[in-house]
């Protein structure tokens, strides 16, 4: 028997309907050094109608791919209500890629326009030459910056602002099929090529109710929330599209990444809730620590993207007395995966181990682990495997680039490590390639990390597998000291002795002045290891 249900499709058209009429009087606030820029969701909203007409005129029409070289700022906002609303796919390219994967995505991705900040042209302007679908580029932001850098062959160049002007302030957003694509992002392509990930109209739809539940971020009407993550990073985990759901403001950080003025941000603005990885965070607690601000207004910061150090989440306790919420995703699962909210009536020792572990998978997101032989392991709480995953917002493929290792039976292979408890908590180890395999024995690289952190000189550490003739794997320490403290390597070394096993003290350590960053700031552990591929003996 069929349901008597309706057959309405979720589509970002009228999320766009909704959020920009129902919370028209939202605030959009971009952060400029200055004075910031405030925008109403209903200003948005026509603005994003008006580049839709925009896009249209210039030759947008059907499933075409519709690119963004931007920080995070209203006009990238109106790009992610626009071009999925209009029927046509939203790709967010990575401003910090190497040039020549931003290429090979955009090529890949068959991207037909471009918008480009205008405080970015002398990244993109080099790029251009090489994008061999673009016929039109569209230079958002400030008037006055010089365009012509972006001259090439069969490409038009357009002023964002000239565009729109003067054309009408309302899209009838056409109807689709739920199912087709309304936005794709390429993983950051850590190992290999970038692969890209295309996300539905329903998938965005179902991932952001999960971003607002309660159990999930939470994110309500009342908050006024401030997108670190970028918007090229997993879609800012979200946010964006979750907003138009329930209408908080929105604060957002233009290329004001730096934790001076993330701290001035957040004492002026007064935002709720906070989202970025964990390298963001330590970055403001250093920050604070120098020249304290007011960031009482926080109910919660969400943290993701990496391992959250138990040091940064008791730091932000402590201090601030502000409560990091850990989650865990990835690009391919929209990204929210899990969440880290501690049941009810949990205290003390056993609420901090909830609220350190990656977090409850919800009923839309199902977990299993499987064990080296394929195995599939029981969630015990105990049994250690690779974490696989499937779901209405968890990717099934990659575009265009079969990678059957990647999937097994329909599930994703996440190639994160961990437990799962009876409750449904996710507790990971490692990720599998960051494993150090020591003489038959795991050590994770995480749990070194967490426990070299603790000491009150590190300010960052992370833990490389190095070849050893003895022992296969050995782990070694890269340690970045706070300035004006000492620690050396004995020293760190006693500190380990009564935190891990002994044999898993490391021998080698190198003491650097910062760990190298990926695109999205997490650590480059690729880069470490070729810098550190002979290990250094102390
Ligand atoms: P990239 O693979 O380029 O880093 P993603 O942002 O998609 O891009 O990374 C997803 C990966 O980040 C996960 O597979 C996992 O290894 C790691 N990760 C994300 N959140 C957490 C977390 N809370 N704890 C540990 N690892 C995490």
């Amino acid at each position: 028997m069929r349901s008597t249900m309706q057959d309405v499709p979720l589509s970002i058209g009228d999320l766009v309907r909704y959020g920009t009429t129902v919370h028209g009087d939202a605030e959009v606030v971009t952060w400029t050094g200055g004075e910031p820029r405030r925008a109403t969701y209903r200003e948005v909203g026509r603005r994003a109608a008006q580049l839709a007409h925009a896009l249209r005129a210039l030759g947008v029409t059907g499933d075409q791919r519709v690119a963004t070289f931007q920080w995070n700022n209203q006009e990238h906002l109106e790009a992610y209500l626009a071009v999925p609303a209009m029927g046509a796919v939203l790709h967010t390219l990575n401003i910090r890629l190497h040039p020549e994967q931003v290429a090979y995505v955009a090529n890949h991705a068959e991207d037909h326009a471009v918008i480009v900040d205008a405080s970015l042209i002398p990244l993109f302007a080099p790029l251009l030459p090489k994008l061999t679908t673009v016929r039109h580029v569209i230079v958002a932001g400030d008037p006055d910056a010089d365009p012509s850098p972006l001259a090439a062959d069969g490409v038009e160049v357009h002023r964002y602002d000239d565009l729109i002007d003067g054309r009408p302030e309302e899209f009838d957003w056409p109807a689709v099929d739920e199912r087709d694509a309304a936005a794709m992002c390429y993983t950051s392509g850590t190992t290999g090529d970038p692969k890209g990930v295309v996300y539905s109209h329903r998938s965005i739809w179902l991932h952001s109710m999960q971003v607002c539940m309660s159990d999930g971020k939470g994110l309500s009407q009342a908050d006024n929330a401030l997108a670190i993550v970028p918007m090229f990073h997993a879609m800012s985990w979200g946010l964006p599209y979750a907003a138009m759901m329930v209408g908080p403001s929105l604060l957002l950080t233009d290329r004001f990444l730096q934790p001076g003025p993330i701290a001035d941000m957040i004492e002026a603005e007064r935002p709720t809730i906070a989202a970025a990885v964990p390298t963001i965070w330590q970055g403001l607690v250093a920050e604070l620590e120098e020249r304290p601000r007011d960031v009482s207004s926080l109910n919660r910061v969400v943290v993701g993207g990496a391992a959250c150090p138990p040091s940064l989440m008791r730091a932000f306790d402590e201090r601030f007395g502000v409560p990091i919420v850990h989650a865990w995703g990835m690009t391919e699962t929209s990204p929210l995966g899990s969440v880290a909210n501690p049941p009810a009536g949990t205290e003390g020792e056993e609420r901090w181990a909830y609220r350190l572990s990656q977090g409850r998978l919800p009923a839309s997101v199902q977990g299993r682990l499987v064990a080296d032989g394929g195995t599939v392991v029981p969630n015990d709480g105990k049994g250690v495997g690779e974490l696989q995953v499937r779901g209405p917002w968890i990717t099934g493929a990659y575009y265009k680039d079969p990678d059957p290792a990647k999937f097994q039976d329909g599930w994703l292979r996440t190639g994160d490590v961990g437990t799962l408890s009876p409750d449904g908590f996710l507790t990971l180890t490692d990720r599998a390639k960051d494993v150090i395999k020591s003489g038959g024995e795991w050590i994770s690289s995480v749990e070194l990390e967490n426990r070299v952190m603790e000491h009150p000189a590190v300010a960052e550490a992370a833990v490389i597998a190095v070849p050893d003739p003895k022992w296969d794997e050995r782990p070694l320490v890269a340690v970045v000291l706070r300035e004006g403290r000492a620690a050396d390597a004995a020293e760190l070394r006693a500190h380990l002795a009564d935190r891990v096993a002994r044999w898993q003290v490391p021998e080698r350590w190198a003491f650097i002045s910062e760990v190298p960053k990926t695109s999205v700031g997490k650590f480059d552990k690729k880069t470490l290891r070729k810098e550190h591929a002979e290990g250094s003996l102390k």
